[in-house]
């Protein structure tokens, strides 16, 4: 049977790390099967979902590449669907309606603490004589009180549950609305769901979700519950931990490769190997090696593979990318040199490529101050003479060119009879104002020619004062 896969966020929020972990092991499984992935939208509860969310979760998604085959399908339009299921789990006996008021249920519940026990629907309505009665009510599922409920999970293996563990949840409740555990059911069912790939906070809803597929009579899917994700700290992965939401990274200068290449290491592995185009996970990605244990989340790691994945991309996309972090730094990226250009320069250097852009704000911008040590050591008097000549040769260099420049720079400190550092570090902090930057002649053929030398006539002025104070 062609497998068939489906992702089912609740649009409340963005599309946060774990959310991408799970859409990304079911595209992967749904890919590797050539079977198709769906994407459902699980929207019933009205007053937390938006629109916002929904869009910020397409958005995470296409970013990561995670292309969908069917979908998405939103449950806030199947409502009648779910009432219809509803109505035939009545009709077979499989359902009652429960007329009891949120009163009484809360007594209940509080007796039933009180006396220490698990708190449960004591199934007054289950055995109620009689057709339909009057009034609100819910509908809950008859489950059965005796036997045990199993299923082999893809990842945790043999789950094995008492029914009489599990009360007649509500399918429907008072206001008619389907709650989570029927709606999923009665989708899984009708888009032919084969492998239920979902976080592992879910596995205690399956027992329920079997009995209720059951009664429904589908076939039953396969499920895999995929550990949670945590932090370096131990703790659940959360805000604290630094970004969560997956576009975040975008922000911060990851390329999607990145992402995805640790995310699909977070619970999964093969033998050692770290990095993993997609082609390779589409190809090896298997759910039976997903580990039972949580995953740490590591940013390490993620710097790493960011590194490797900035390395091996072309100019013109990191050029692309360093653009848009540019004109996130509010810079304007056309006042300047050709982004690529500069990218070249700098990504051997750069985990995320907002660090690229921070180091690239100087060709974008005439910089404020210089950074202190690099000045104090580098701006003496005893530099003044070889730039003030320096300076004559750049303005007379025929082409503004890195050759050039870097002859310019050799010819002038020979004439001075000083050594190439001694010019190109006071030449270096007079042009960028920091003591680090990509070689000084790429650096200033891409800063220009009169940028190079308006900076330093102020880096003259600057050493100028200083010999004066
Ligand atoms: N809407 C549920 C969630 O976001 C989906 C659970 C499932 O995959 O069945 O947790």
């Amino acid at each position: 049977m062609a497998v068939r896969t489906r992702f089912a966020p609740s649009p409340t929020g963005y599309l946060h790390v774990g959310g991408a972990r799970t859409a990304l092991f079911c595209w992967l499984h749904a890919r590797r099967h050539g079977g198709a992935f769906l994407l459902r939208i699980e929207d019933t509860d009205r007053a937390r979902s938006t629109r916002e969310a929904v869009d910020a979760i397409l958005d995470g998604m296409a970013w990561l590449g995670l292309d969908w085959d069917e979908g998405p399908f939103f449950q806030s339009e199947r409502m009648d669907r779910y009432r219809e299921a509803a109505e035939a789990l009545l009709e077979a006996g499989s359902a009652y309606r429960c007329y009891c008021s949120p009163e009484r249920l809360e007594r209940v519940r509080a007796d039933q603490l009180a006396r220490r026990e698990k708190p449960r629907y004591d199934g007054r309505c289950r055995d109620r004589e009689g057709g339909p009665g009057e009034g609100p009510h819910a509908i809950r599922f008859r489950t059965p009180r005796d036997g045990e409920t199993a299923f082999d999970d893809l990842v945790r293996g043999r789950v094995v549950i008492r029914n009489d563990e599990l009360d007649d949840l509500v399918i429907v409740r008072r206001d008619g609305t389907p709650t989570y555990n029927f709606s999923v059911v009665v989708d899984d069912l009708d888009m032919a769901v084969t492998h239920v790939i979902r976080g592992d906070d879910h596995v205690n809803n399956t027992p329920r979700q079997l009995h209720i597929l059951r009664a429904l009579g589908g076939e039953l899917p396969v499920y895999a519950h995929v550990p949670m994700i945590l932090g370096r700290d131990g703790q659940r992965l959360a805000k604290r931990h630094g970004a969560v939401s997956v576009t975040s990274y975008r922000d911060r200068g990851y390329l999607p490769e990145a992402v995805v290449n640790h995310l699909a290491r977070l619970g999964w592995s093969r033998g050692d190997q770290e990095i993993f185009s997609r082609e390779e996970l589409v190809e090896l990605f298997d759910l039976g090696a997903v580990n039972r244990a949580a995953a740490s989340f590591d940013t390490e790691k993620l710097d790493w593979l960011n590194r490797h994945y900035i390395k091996a991309s072309g100019a013109e996309r990191l050029g692309r990318e360093l653009g848009r972090q540019l004109a996130g730094l509010g810079l304007d990226p056309a006042g300047g040199p050709d982004p690529a250009a500069v990218a070249a320069a700098l990504r051997e250097r750069a985990s995320t490529l907002r660090e690229m852009a921070e180091a690239s704000v100087y060709f974008y911008r005439d910089f404020d101050d210089y950074d202190a040590g690099a000045a104090r050591k580098h701006l003496r008097p005893v530099s003044q003479p070889p730039l003030v000549r320096l300076r004559a040769a750049l303005a007379d260099l025929p082409a503004w060119r890195a050759t050039e420049i870097a002859e310019a720079v050799a010819r002038t400190a020979a004439e001075e009879g000083i050594g190439l550092g001694k010019l190109g570090q006071p030449l270096r902090v007079a042009v960028t104002g920091r003591g680090v930057s990509p070689p000084f002649d790429v650096t200033l053929a891409l800063v220009g020619r009169d940028r190079t030398l308006a900076r330093l006539d102020r880096a003259l002025d600057f050493i100028r004062a200083r010999a004066a104070a």
